[in-house]
């Protein structure tokens, strides 16, 4: 009996592996030869492999430049079966555009496979200092999922702010924008006019503002992709969009912190009378992760601010 339940408990895993593992991730066509890979603007979950945020990749005729390798080796694994029904043509590049988990803890997995793995050297800086932390906590969600991760970084180093690069007639740019981390970036894609745009803007959800954020380099950041004027915008989280929504869901949000938390706190007005006052936004309510957010992004920019 107990054999009996121990078999089919296996094999209902097994099955819930293979059906994990088989499961395309979802494809937006963008512009001719690009392409997004648009996740969940859920948490991480065992189900999403952490994929709760957006990959892109630009086919071009000398290979696939993939941007964001996912947050495992496994999650790496779906991202390039995904990859494959849309081209047979292989990864060639991978492109980091920060150091938040899923955005580079696939690498081993490309790397393994020969494609070149690209980052800024200050966005390698900073993978260091977070990788055993996120190995961390990552593996306690990810539980066998995780099985195969290790945190491999980029083995071509950018050093310029703004750098391009080229492949298979493509042309790339790949800025800084310090957004979420320390020496994010952002790609642009000048011939289609399209920005991916990592972790400096979300739609759909609520923009993350963690310790490690800069609100100050991410507006002004933001502001850089506004003079880019893009006809299509890959977020970091949230469907693909153009400007005004981008605009609508992050700018807006941006000048509110920079320009009315940022100035009460330089103002000195009390923390605790400043969130109240602003608790209550309208505008961005319609954000998922509002209700648990808001108040704590509002509070992180006035530490950022005050004292300057
Ligand atoms: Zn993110």
């Amino acid at each position: 009996m107990l054999k009996g339940l121990l078999v089919s408990a296996s094999l209902f895993l097994a099955t819930v592996g293979t059906t994990l593992a088989e499961e395309a991730l979802k494809v937006s066509k963008v512009v001719d030869n690009v392409y997004a890979i648009v996740g969940p603007i859920d948490d991480r979950t065992y189900e999403n492999d952490g994929l709760n945020n957006n990959q892109a990749f630009i086919v071009t005729k000398d290979g696939v430049i993939l941007i964001d390798s996912g947050a495992s080796y496994k999650g790496a694994e779906r991202i390039e079966k995904t990859v494959a029904g849309v081209t047979k043509a292989p990864i060639k590049w991978v492109i980091n555009t920060g150091s938040q988990d899923h955005r580079w803890l696939g690498n081993g997995y490309f790397a393994a496979k020969g494609a070149e793995i690209i980052a800024f050297a200050g966005t390698v800086e900073t993978q260091k200092k977070v990788a055993a932390g996120q190995m961390d906590a990552l593996s306690k969600v990810l539980k066998d999922r995780f099985e195969g991760t290790k945190p491999v970084h980029a083995s071509r180093l950018l050093h310029e702010a703004r750098t391009t690069l080229t492949l298979g007639g493509e042309t790339l740019e790949v800025i800084e924008t310090n957004a979420h981390f320390p020496h994010d970036t952002m790609v642009w894609l000048p011939r289609q006019k399209v920005a991916v745009t990592g972790d400096l803007v979300y739609v759909d959800r609520m923009l993350g503002v963690h310790d490690t954020s800069s609100v100050k380099s991410a507006w002004a950041a933001w502001q850089e992709l506004v003079k880019l004027n893009p006809a299509k915008i890959i977020p970091g989280h949230g469907e693909v969009c153009d400007l005004a929504k981008a605009k609508r869901d992050t700018g807006d949000y941006y000048d509110f912190l920079v320009n009315v938390i940022g100035k009460a706190a330089q103002n000195m007005e009390p923390l605790d009378e400043v969130i109240a006052k602003y608790a209550d936004m309208p505008q961005f309510k319609h954000l998922k992760h509002y209700d648990t957010w808001h108040k704590t992004v509002m509070s992180r920019t006035y530490l950022q601010f005050e004292g300057q």
